[in-house]
């Protein structure tokens, strides 16, 4: 469970969009070590001002795709399975 400190850091932190240190405003922040889980990813940072460390977490939240088939081929694939209609 969250404390208020630490709902007030991270309240902070994401309405800066994660560009500055919630504890002390530096911007010269560092990232390192990407995790990838299944329906998020985890980047650590730590600022070089006041050497406090954190952890970044990406949740999905939308889909490119490249090379995509054309519809016709993609219904084959699915085999009768409508595609949704806009
Ligand atoms: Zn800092």
């Amino acid at each position: 469970m969250k404390t208020n400190y630490v709902k007030g850091l991270e309240k902070r932190y994401l309405k800066r969009k994660g560009s500055v240190c919630p504890f002390c405003g530096s911007r010269d922040l560092d990232t390192s070590g990407r995790c990838f889980g299944i329906d998020s990813c985890f980047q650590n940072v730590s600022c070089s001002e006041c050497g406090n460390e954190w952890t970044d977490i990406y949740t999905l939240t939308g889909v490119t795709f490249e090379n995509l088939p054309d519809v016709a081929t993609f219904d084959k694939w699915i085999n009768g399975v409508n595609l949704p209609q806009d």
